[in-house]
């Protein structure tokens, strides 16, 4: 009663026969959905408590003076793992709901250059002075989806940028449009990416040095979340990097959720 899944390939077998092979993956859609449904229920529970722990935290945080030191590093260090646990948390509840289709938020035009602005307002405190920024989006750029979203791929690609060039150096931010798509690009002069390990990048907690993982923050989950948000978008990621060199990462969106003038659009997009 709760249907079957079928997958189905065909394969021309010779001149004019062709074979059909069908699967049944009933079972592997169900261990799916299973899996799905655990992460987003555990990750659901966890954000009550770690609600409580950190307003208790908070409540320490006050009367942190009147505490030994040693302590004091304590409560900074709770701190600090605490709101990498609700990132963690946030970052997981995002995936599951990409993933799991509903409570969609609607889509609107929004100007490109927006988002880069906010994205560089909240960036600075990690920016460094042997970082550069050069951005170059038209203001007039628009894209059709849900800014939450898209604002999370951007932030994304802009963070990492940011983190995995440890020497600084000029950091890149472009959009070109074509008649056929538009093209938002970020690029570093960073540590690169081993070839190897770029078809890996969008694994869920996929990291290439697990030991710098933890030191520069982050959640594993970024590349995997922008993966789902740009499949939503109807557009896809482009990697290019070379070790040691930097690297350039690319959302090619469809000319149909861009455009370049000032019109507020009334579109056809569900
Ligand atoms: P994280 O939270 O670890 O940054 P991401 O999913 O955003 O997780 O990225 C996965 C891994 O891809 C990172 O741990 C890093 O090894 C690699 N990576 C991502 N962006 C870059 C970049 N601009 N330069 C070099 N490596 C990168």
């Amino acid at each position: 009663k709760d249907g079957v899944y079928l997958e189905i390939q065909t394969t021309l077998y010779d001149k004019n026969d062709h074979l059909i092979f069908v699967r049944d993956v009933t079972r592997l859609h169900l261990l799916e959905q299973m899996r799905k449904d655990f992460v987003a229920n555990a990750s659901h529970e966890l954000k009550t408590p770690l609600t409580v722990i950190k307003g208790y935290l908070e409540t320490l945080d006050m009367f942190k003076d009147s505490l030994p030191k040693s302590m004091q590093k304590g409560i900074v260090n709770m701190s600090e793992q605490s709101e990498r646990m609700e990132q963690l948390i946030e970052d997981l509840l995002l995936l599951s709901r990409l993933e799991s289709d509903d409570k969609r938020e609607e889509n609107q035009w929004h100007r490109v250059s927006d988002f880069v602005q906010s994205v560089t307002n909240a960036t600075e405190a990690i920016l460094n002075d042997k970082h550069t920024l050069i951005v170059n989006i038209p203001v007039e750029a628009r894209l059709y989806g849900s800014y939450k979203e898209l604002y999370s791929v951007f932030s994304n690609l802009i963070v990492n940028a940011i983190k995995y060039s440890p020497d600084g150096g000029d950091i890149t931010i472009k959009w070109e449009s074509s008649e056929f798509n538009g093209v938002f690009s970020v690029k570093d002069s960073g540590l690169g990416i081993d070839p190897r390990y770029i078809p890996r990048l969008t694994e869920r907690f996929f990291r290439v040095d697990k030991g710098r993982g933890s030191k520069t923050g982050g959640t594993g989950l970024g590349l995997a979340i922008v993966k789902h948000v740009l499949l939503h978008h109807d557009a896809k990621l482009q990697i290019r990097s070379e070790p040691g060199q930097g690297s350039t990462f690319s959302c090619h969106f469809p000319a149909s959720r861009t455009r370049t003038d000032n019109i507020p659009a009334i579109t056809s997009h569900s």
